[in-house]
């Protein structure tokens, strides 16, 4: 029998949580991060509770690698910078501590609460989405504000128990989702709170309940409504989190995808094996860099749009440009993507132009390019989605694994054969354009 532990109902009426002891749960002091233990022990020795809470607790229960270790208090952000020498605050609406230690910073946020009877003044607009979060409170307070009932599980440095105030429990073991409170209201308050759902379904291969499924069913246009800048932090998220393929389909499936990307074909070969691609090397602890992953979704959009110039007789590198400039264009409107990262989603579509000029010191100038691997990946992969790009991928797969010698000889034969290829086309009575994607 397993032996739960109820604490007393607090003097408020408010619900009693389940304490599950430490012999009854999996979490082990060794897979936290050593950090965030010693903030938890620091907090704990100077009196105050201390959790870790939300998605590494969350994590650590269904046995994946968590990416943050994040800390709940009843400190406030002035005692916790008292206790910390390598404490910086931030954050304007609600303060909160980092603690640094190298590279690695613990976040470690003060309880809080928002006002249930807000006024738009008072921190919601009128779509009933919370726009200020600032105010502080006990820990059931924290429980009901979070989203899921899975990411509101608060482990307790006191005694290593896991306190569990909503059943998340649970719904780890059965692997669903819900929402806390009542699902409309909560995508109303936080309308990405719907990404949020579908990235979990995929992160953490669950299902939703229905009763937080069927609003999230016909509440989309709330997305019109969260700024471009916070959607594109949570692509950020769905890119780094290793399944963003199932993530996309769930987009697809939810009809949440032409929130946040302008085009994403269901059907595109491309995208399906560079996603997969991707979430494999991020299981694998490798990096993805995010303006790859946009330049695999827009490709398509590019292309279409570049064949649409050159059959009105615009050059190829001129159709290019301008396709870019309009895609690029439609798509920082749903999605504030910083001006560097768009640089080199342009120069990672245009390389995959310039790849088709073989002569003399070009091949070696792109060689040298800052995007010569991220262009070179994506001409690889629409070789085996099948455009007819297979010679020219296996060329460029050649001329860059050779030696010197080798790649001297490579440009030779490019050379000839362009020459030979002039000849017979001297005096030609109309210059054929060329299709983005055929050599
Ligand atoms: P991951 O880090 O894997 O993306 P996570 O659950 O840790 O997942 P974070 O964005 O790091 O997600 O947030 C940490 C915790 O803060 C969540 O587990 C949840 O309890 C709470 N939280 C985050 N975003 C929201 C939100 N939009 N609404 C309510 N609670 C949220
Ligand atoms: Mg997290």
């Amino acid at each position: 029998m397993r032996s739960i532990k109820k604490t007393k109902t607090s003097s408020k009426g408010k619900k009693a949580p389940l304490i599950i002891p430490r012999a009854e749960h999996t979490i082990s002091r060794s897979a936290i991060n050593r950090h965030a233990l010693k903030v938890l022990y620091r907090l704990h020795e100077a009196g105050f509770n201390a959790y870790l809470v939300g998605g590494c607790v969350r994590d650590l229960l269904l046995g994946q690698t968590p990416k943050d270790f994040d800390i709940a208090t009843n400190a406030r952000p002035e005692e916790i910078r008292r206790l910390f020498k390598n404490c910086r605050l931030i954050g304007k609406r609600f303060r909160l501590a980092h603690i640094l230690f190298g590279q690695d910073i613990i976040e470690v946020a003060t309880f809080r609460t928002h006002h249930e009877n807000a006024t738009e003044t008072h921190g919601k607009s009128h779509q009933g989405m919370i726009v200020r979060d600032n105010v502080y409170g006990t820990i059931e307070d924290d429980v009901v504000r979070r989203d899921f009932r899975v990411n509101a599980l608060y482990y307790n440095i006191a005694d290593y128990s896991i306190v569990d105030y909503v059943g998340g429990m649970q719904d780890i073991k059965d692997k669903v989702l819900h929402m806390i409170g009542d699902p409309e209201k909560r995508f109303h308050e936080d309308p990405v709170r719907l990404l949020r759902a579908l990235r979990f379904v995929a992160k953490l291969n669950m299902r939703i309940t229905p009763e937080t499924e069927e609003p999230l069913l016909r509440l989309s246009h709330l997305l019109d409504h969260v700024s471009p800048a916070r959607l594109f932090q949570e692509v950020l998220k769905i890119f780094q989190g290793g399944t963003t393929l199932a993530t996309i389909h769930l987009l697809q499936k939810y009809h949440l995808i032409s929130k946040l990307f302008i085009c994403v074909n269901k059907e595109s070969a491309l995208v399906n094996i560079a996603l997969s691609n991707t979430d494999q090397r991020i299981r694998e602890g490798k990096t993805a860099s995010p303006a790859f992953l946009f330049a695999v979704i827009l490709w398509q959009s590019v292309s279409e749009h570049v064949m649409r110039h050159e059959a009105e007789g615009m050059p190829t590198y001129l159709a290019i440009e301008k396709a870019l400039q309009h895609i690029l264009k439609l798509q920082t409107e749903r999605l504030t993507i910083p001006r560097l990262m768009q640089l080199s989603i342009r120069e990672i579509c245009l390389l995959q132009h310039r790849f088709t000029y073989r002569k003399g010191g070009h091949p070696y100038r792109l060689l040298e390019h800052p995007r010569f691997r991220a262009g070179f990946d994506l001409l690889i992969l629409r070789a085996a989605a099948g455009e007819h790009v297979q010679e020219l991928a296996e060329w460029w797969q050649e001329f860059h694994s050779q030696t010197p010698e080798q790649r001297e000889k490579m440009i030779k034969e490019m050379n000839q054969k362009s020459s030979s290829h002039n000849h017979r086309r001297r005096n030609p009575r109309k210059r054929r354009t060329k299709p983005v994607q055929t050599e």
